[in-house]
């Protein structure tokens, strides 16, 4: 672009709250050809509800009671659940009062909101993209994905089916055990912003190819995709914070420029090993550090009117 392209560009973005940064980021939002947004923060709010808490039978054979099942259903009402659900939401609400995660959070809030008040918690430990693990005086409790249950020696089984009527709900559901005993399965919904379907939507009518990753699981994943209007085979879910970035670059690996949006720490790699990266104004700095462009009113739509101004800009100023 010529300077002065480049400052009508950059001046028409600042007024529509996108800040464009460094010299060629018109072009390169001009040429995009795919854009890859995150899920979690991005498509979503990132603000998450406690939404189920469903404690499993420790019965033998790890079959799920018929009174469970019906907990189960009845969703957050299920306080007559009594002792079992106490439980469960005690221990997970003590360990996830150390981590600053959004479901740590809405974990703490949503047991608070049930009369429930975290205990002492000794240490926590953050398992990237997979949970966490805490000594506390409930016991050590790790919270998480199957995965990690695995790890500590858990049979997951119990609340596998539990889990997965959750996540098709588009809920992130997590595993709760403490001392290796499998106590049960907590939900946590985010809701999608309301401009995301109508921003996937214009872009697919532009012929850009609309893609999502995200940490959360195939399931949750898809049913969020699907709110939003992405296909399901341009989501890539269980995605390591590490991996983001490879993510990216194996969309670009048939010649694909893409444009990544994202708003937390972990996506920093992928926003810059993206031919754009574009950060969510209400996200971290780390992002908007590694970023080209912010969206400093955190609105997916405002996507595609960066790519309005670069082109408008480029074609009429020269
Ligand atoms: P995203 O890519 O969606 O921003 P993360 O990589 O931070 O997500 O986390 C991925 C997954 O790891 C979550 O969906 C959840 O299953 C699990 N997880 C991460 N942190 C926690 C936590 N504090 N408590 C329970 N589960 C967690
Ligand atoms: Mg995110």
């Amino acid at each position: 672009a010529t300077p002065a392209a480049t400052m009508v560009g950059t001046s028409i973005g600042a007024q529509h709250g996108v800040l464009f940064e460094g010299g060629d980021v018109l072009e390169r939002v001009r040429d995009t050809d795919a854009v890859v947004f995150d899920k979690t923060g991005t498509l979503t709010r990132g603000e998450m509800t406690l939404t189920d808490a469903v404690p499993v039978s420790p019965a033998a054979d790890g079959a799920v009671s018929a009174a469970e099942e019906e907990e189960a259903d009845r969703g957050d009402e299920a306080d007559e659940g009594g002792d079992a659900t106490e439980s469960l939401l005690a221990a997970a609400a003590t360990a996830e009062n150390g981590s600053e995660h959004p479901i740590a959070e809405a974990v703490v809030a949503g047991a608070r909101e049930r009369g429930v008040e975290p205990g002492d918690l000794d240490v926590l430990q953050n398992v990237s993209g997979k949970g966490i693990r805490a000594r506390t005086e409930h016991g050590t409790v790790v919270v998480g994905k199957p995965a990690l249950l695995r790890e500590e020696d858990v049979d997951p089984e119990p609340a596998m089916e539990t889990m997965r009527e959750l996540e098709s709900a588009g809920k992130t559901a997590m595993l709760v055990a403490v001392d290796g005993e499998l106590l049960g399965v907590l939900a946590v919904a985010d809701e999608v912003r309301e401009s995301a379907v109508a921003a996937v939507e214009a872009l697919r009518e532009r012929g850009i190819a609309v893609h999502m990753i995200t940490g959360d699981n195939e399931r949750t994943a898809r049913a969020v995709a699907e709110r939003v209007g992405i296909d399901p085979e341009r989501v890539r879910a269980g995605v390591l914070p590490e991996d983001k970035a490879d993510a990216v670059e194996s969309i670009q690996a048939d010649g694909s420029r893409a444009m990544m949006v994202g708003d937390g720490v972990n996506d920093a790699p992928a926003l810059a090993s993206a031919f754009v990266g574009v950060a969510i104004g209400s996200g971290t700095d780390v992002a908007i550090e590694a970023a080209d462009v912010t969206l400093m009113r955190s609105d997916p739509a405002d996507v595609v009117k960066a790519i309005n101004v670069s082109e408008g800009t480029l074609a009429k100023v020269k």
